[in-house]
């Protein structure tokens, strides 16, 4: 296997996003990574219908990053390779009037993945400690707190059988301007366009240090940040790919187990069945 694409950050170390290349490509080309997405995706499929049999795991993938980024790509190229029935994405939003009436993590946990299956956060609850922080949404005390909150939510999942993989999408201010001005001539992504992005730029810098926060502050080894490369898409992809085949092969024999451990037990009962 190559060298995997994205970087996983270990607990409690200093992260400078200035030494993770927004470009990284493995020395791959387009199509090397595509080819090497194939059979990924295959695989990906195979261990997700092993998980929903077994329903001892589920695994929670929270997508983060910039405008642009690629978030909603990475969903079409990569979670599509799941069977649609085994799995939930969530768009997390601006909070609605009655989502801003609860605490932050309401919502989130209403969307956790239930044994079998594959939840997606597009965005999370890790909007507290970036959007909400870079504009003071709330008071400063709220938001220091929210790093420990944060903690304690992703303990409780993983603690009671949900895997969970997080990724940065690591984007250079120069292609996220190229791809919002793509944007603009596109006439499928014309429910993208909002002004507000390029409004958003204007704080690159406070969300390049609300993120470097994150990634140092919120990375046990239990529920660990990943940097995907992200001006590539194809790269961001494989990254991805990546990722999910290395978290969910471990448990494959698991799951292989208590699935041929249940046929045992049906193939006995149906052996007393008259099959007229
Ligand atoms: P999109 O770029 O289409 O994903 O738009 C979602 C928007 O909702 C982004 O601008 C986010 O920053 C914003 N958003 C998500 N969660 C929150 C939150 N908890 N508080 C404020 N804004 C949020
Ligand atoms: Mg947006």
């Amino acid at each position: 296997m190559v060298k995997p694409l994205a970087r996983k950050i270990e607990p409690n170390r200093r992260v400078s996003l200035a030494d993770y290349a927004t470009d990284a490509d493995g020395g791959l080309d387009r199509a090397d990574c595509e080819a090497q997405l194939v059979p990924l995706l295959t695989e990906l499929g195979e261990l997700q219908a092993l998980m929903w049999g077994a329903r001892t795991h589920a695994l929670l993938v929270v997508l983060q990053g910039r405008d642009a980024a690629g978030k909603d790509s990475l969903i079409n190229h990569v979670i599509s390779a799941i069977n649609p029935q085994g799995v939930q994405i969530t768009d997390f939003k601006v909070p609605t009037p009655d989502e801003a009436a609860h605490d932050f993590l309401w919502r989130i946990h209403q969307a956790a993945p239930a044994k079998g299956m594959i939840g997606v956060y597009n965005r999370s609850h890790y909007e507290q400690v970036l959007v909400v922080r870079v504009h003071k949404l709330v008071p400063s005390e709220q938001i220091e707190a929210a790093y420990d909150q944060i903690n304690a939510y992703e303990q409780l999942l993983t603690a009671t059988g949900t895997l969970l993989v997080k990724c940065y999408l690591h984007l250079g201010r120069d292609e996220q301007r190229k791809r919002l001005l793509a944007r603009e001539t596109d006439i499928i992504k014309a429910w993208k366009l909002n002004p507000g992005d390029w409004a958003e730029r204007a704080y690159w810098a406070d969300y390049t240090v609300a993120y470097e926060e994150v990634l140092q502050r919120c990375s046990p080894a239990h529920a660990p940040w990943y940097i995907l490369p992200a001006d590539h898409k194809w790269a961001a992809h494989l990254a991805l790919a990546q990722v999910l085949v290395e978290t969910l092969r471990p448990y494959r024999q698991g799951w292989v187990d208590k699935l041929t451990a249940l046929q045992t037990t049906m193939l006995a009962a149906l052996s007393r069945v008259d099959k007229q």
